[in-house]
């Protein structure tokens, strides 16, 4: 049910006070003693961002009409095996009405593996969401996804999309959930690893408030932390381990650079360390682009001059840059030879045989998880399956320990299953 603060008054609803027994109706948040607004009444502070609601407050809960038809998948290509199995995993768990994980690396292919469960969950006239962190990825999925569903109409949702009308497939941010109550048969949640969904109760509540009482909610992510390593097994949660990408070679290796006083060098000398130098010299040379991860804005700011000065042609974006798209279509246009990020791009980004540089790879914000994900934008493409990953750093930390120990773990099992054709490079 689509749920709202005022009514809309042409369709029947059902009516529910937005506070009740001390938890908000719209988030589920539990409200405290203090959480008391100027007129002495309860409110709730956790979802005041979709508009104020205090317990005088009613929610409007609306039943989202759809059509039940027979849907057709538009397949013009085979799945891998290893997506033919991931696929058979998922579809036995959703007719069997079981939770699961989908633990697939970067360049898994996962929205293929998708396809034959959202097929069935759309021949049975559930109700289907997939919930992405991201705009812009909500926006490329709901068009690759409307080309698979010919017949069916997939909707996007987002901050400046809200036209749920008659969809039978909803993709959404994750924040747009929180317009439903008990809503979805399944939701698909991407990246359940990252931000912002990792370690949020409030997203965690809003996902559960969205799906039915026997509904179902598929995670998938490339990397399994701590905490959700232990919810898995408290819960019993089948999980498919996919080690290999659809085009069967195997995960690049971090590769490291120490360089001495990184920092300083770009930053008061303005210049580049030879090792980082070289690098850029030889990509430029042959013709190949990079993507350079920088860990704050400014550290952008200072590389792009730096760069520049060195006669290296760049661009740097982040996530208040307004001209971030642009520069983003320069760079997949071939326009730019390199383009220097935040970790804005470590997700979602696919672009034909780019390299990787992470630049003071130490930084506390390059976690193993987003070290791993940054490498996912190599090697994309089956014509070029393969990409340098450059850490330039001063030391090793454990997160680059243990992101190197991913890759040469999940090589090793892809091996073992089969899964991968070439011979693996000594890791
Ligand atoms: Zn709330």
């Amino acid at each position: 049910m689509k749920e709202s603060l005022s009514r809309n008054i042409e369709t029947p609803c059902f009516i529910v006070k937005g506070i009740e027994d001390n938890q908000c109706q719209r988030c589920g948040y539990q409200i405290k003693a203090t959480d008391y607004d100027d007129f002495s009444r309860k409110y709730c502070p956790s979802c005041e961002a979709y508009g104020f609601i205090d317990e005088s407050s009613v929610l409007f809960r609306y039943e989202r009409k759809v059509e039940i038809k027979k849907h057709e998948l538009s397949l013009k290509f085979s799945l891998s095996e290893a997506q033919k199995q991931a696929s058979q995993f998922l579809l036995h768990q959703i007719m069997t009405h079981q939770k699961c994980v989908l633990h697939a690396v970067c360049g898994a292919g996962k929205t293929e593996i998708l396809y034959e469960s959202l097929l069935y969950g759309l021949n049975q006239g559930w109700r289907l969401c997939l919930a992405i962190p991201r705009t812009d990825i909500v926006k490329e999925l709901t068009l690759r996804l409307q080309k698979r569903f010919p017949d069916s109409i997939i909707k996007e949702l987002h901050q400046y999309a809200k036209d749920d009308s008659f969809a039978h497939i909803l993709v959404s941010t994750i924040h747009q959930l929180i317009h439903y109550y008990q809503e979805f048969d399944i939701i698909f949640l991407d990246e359940a690893d990252a931000f912002p969904f990792r370690g949020n109760p409030f997203l965690n509540r809003i996902i559960r408030k969205a799906l039915k009482p026997q509904g179902h909610l598929i995670e998938m992510s490339a990397t399994i932390d701590q905490p959700m390593a232990k919810r898995i097994s408290k819960e019993k949660i089948k999980t498919f381990v996919l080690p290999a990408r659809f085009h069967r070679q195997h995960l690049d290796q971090f590769h490291i650079e120490y360089v001495s006083q990184l920092d300083s060098f770009v930053k008061k000398r303005n210049s580049l360390p030879s090792p980082l130098k070289n690098w850029l010299q030889d990509l430029l040379n042959s013709h190949h682009q990079a993507l350079l991860f920088v860990p704050t804005k400014a550290w952008g700011q200072w590389l792009e001059k730096a760069m520049a000065d060195s006669g290296f042609h760049c661009e740097s974006v982040h996530s208040m840059d307004l001209n971030k798209n642009y520069k983003i279509k320069c760079f997949r246009d071939r326009q730019i030879p390199f383009l220097i990020s935040t970790t804005l791009l470590e997700r979602g980004i696919t672009i034909k045989g780019i390299h990787i540089g992470i630049l003071n790879a130490s930084h506390p914000i390059f976690d193993e998880f987003t070290l791993i994900q940054m490498a996912g934008r190599v090697g994309r493409h089956k014509d070029q399956p393969h990409g340098e990953i450059v850490l330039f750093t001063e030391m090793r930390t454990t997160a680059i320990e243990n992101a190197k120990k991913y890759v040469k773990r999940m090589n090793t099992d892809a091996i073992k299953k089969g899964l991968i054709d070439n011979d693996l490079p000594s890791l």
